[in-house]
């Protein structure tokens, strides 16, 4: 069972319950190996995962007759498996069927199964991509049909890997089958590559055809700073090895980058691993030793980013939080020129009324989907009730001026003229709206952009010819003249000539 708790973006704060066992989401997975932990699972339980990814396959060619996976990894939270479709993706081919290897995870007691897929990997031709796109259905048809007792849940993979119009056939086609969970798959070599522009895509496709009350698993989402991206498109649960592997090569996680350990002069981080030890330390360490300090370390670094990005979901200032870690390398800050179906993917969980500010700092946040709904709501409620129109500027003191609404809203009807803010993100605020949100509560930046200022000027003056008004009077009020001066250049290059009054309201 799926429950949603809270929404923002298209992200999900939720608990998912399967077999008497039960965990928060959005929910990162560390992956272990079902034979050979290179961290004991015994910390993975101390640490406070919840759940845990193993392989099925693997645990097949060393369990042929079967095994309790529970005891076997020695975990007692939710385990998830995974079906083989990484050793396809290495090999080319798994000797086992996909009914084989559904029925082998539900013998070993798996809480979540997943169908062997054929994931269709980067790069890969539009042929080969299909090809998996048609092997992944066909096996998921025969698993459906041929098996008699499902697992506990079953999870469905999305392939179709760059081709958007394959993600979403793929997603629609397994959609139509009683699934528990999708699971998202070939994004680790995207990843690996820091295409996140196409990781951004395949995700808005899948989760644009896929139904919203199923919870959405990633695979292979290892990095910590696209974790905030991946939760606000609709992702719920996340594993990988990286936490292992980086560790092999020396490398060490941080929120926003990985790092080399033999770069770092200090360890930037509180966890119990690196309060307790320093890069000297950890220098003159076997492999196997710093191996495995690094990927508990990893191992903390993924958990709060997830903990981080669940408080920030909760508090509904995801779209703030996601954009920071988003700026933490230059390939992913490219993937917020986000394309429209994203946006709209964006506006799905859109919550209306929150307690924290909203922020604003530059153009970026001209697309967050807060600020949007309000130009959409502008534009269809907002017209002309006089000849004139009275614009306000507000300043940084934004939350201030709705006490004075009520005064403003009387003396504009003795003058007989409309009345409205001019905010440098929001553009028009109508004064009777002040008190919503997000109008009474953000933050703005001292000096915006011109790039923010002239698409926020450019909409008043659209709204200013639509509804002919004869007099604009732009009344900046004390200390925001040369602001006032500066919209009036601004309007006057979109074709509107407003005055600048020298009183204020
Ligand atoms: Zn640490």
């Amino acid at each position: 069972m799926f429950e949603v708790r809270a929404t923002d973006l298209a992200g999900r704060l939720g608990r998912l319950e399967v077999g008497g066992r039960s965990m928060q989401t959005p929910a990162y997975l560390p992956v272990v190996h079902p034979i050979r932990q290179q961290v004991p699972v015994s910390i993975l339980k101390e640490m406070g995962f919840e759940a845990i990814m193993t392989n099925s396959y693997i645990t097949m060619k060393h369990f042929p007759q079967g095994v309790d996976i529970h005891k076997q990894v020695g975990f007692d939270g939710i385990i998830m498996t995974d079906s083989g479709g990484y050793q396809v993706l290495e090999y080319g081919d798994v000797d086992a069927s996909p009914v084989q290897v559904a029925e082998f995870q539900i013998k070993i007691g798996t809480d979540i199964a997943v169908i062997l897929d054929r994931p269709t990997g980067y790069p890969s031709s539009r042929t080969h991509a299909n090809e998996t796109v048609q092997d992944t259905l066909s096996a998921s048809r025969k698993c459906i049909e041929q098996i008699a007792h499902k697992p506990p849940l079953w999870a469905g993979p999305i392939q179709g890997g760059t081709y958007s119009d394959l993600v979403r056939f793929s997603a629609r086609r397994m959609s139509e089958m009683d699934f528990d969970v999708f699971a998202i798959g070939s994004p680790v070599e995207l990843m690996n590559g820091y295409r996140f522009r196409e990781v951004v895509r395949l995700v808005t496709e899948a989760k644009s055809a896929l139904p919203v009350e199923k919870p959405v698993h990633l695979f292979g989402a290892g990095h910590p700073f696209m974790i905030p991206l991946a939760v606000a498109l609709g992702c719920d649960l996340f594993d990988s090895a990286s936490y292992i592997l980086f560790a092999k090569q020396g490398k060490y996680m941080t929120p926003s980058a990985i790092r080399d350990i033999h770069e770092l002069e200090e360890l930037p981080c509180p966890c119990p691993v690196c309060s307790s030890t320093s890069t000297t330390d950890l220098r003159q360490m076997t492999q196997v030793e710093l191996t495995a300090k690094l990927a508990v370390h990893n191992l903390h670094i993924m958990k709060s980013e997830l903990a981080s990005t669940r408080e920030a979901l909760r508090e509904g200032r995801l779209w703030g939080y996601m954009v920071q870690r988003m700026k933490s390398h230059p390939y992913l800050a490219a993937a917020l020129k986000f394309e429209k179906n994203t946006l709209k993917l964006f506006d799905s969980g859109l919550r209306w009324g929150k307690d924290k500010a909203t922020f604003f700092f530059d153009e970026t946040d001209l697309m967050n989907p807060e600020v949007r709904r309000h130009i959409r709501k502008v534009d269809i409620n907002l017209s002309a009730r006089h000849g004139t129109l009275s614009v306000l500027l507000a300043g940084r003191e934004f939350d201030v001026v709705f006490v004075h609404s009520a005064r403003i809203i009387s003396k504009a009807e003795e003058r007989n003229e409309d009345v409205v803010f001019f905010h440098p993100f929001l553009s028009i605020v109508p004064v009777t709206a002040v008190s919503l949100h997000p109008l009474a509560q953000n933050v703005c930046i001292e000096e915006p952009s011109r790039e923010v200022l002239l698409s926020s000027a450019n909409r008043l003056a659209d709204f200013i010819k639509k509804n002919g008004y004869k007099k604009v009077m732009i009344r900046p009020g004390k200390g925001r003249r040369r602001q006032g001066a500066e919209l009036k250049a601004l309007l006057e290059k979109a074709g509107v000539r407003p005055s600048l009054s020298r009183s204020g309201w």
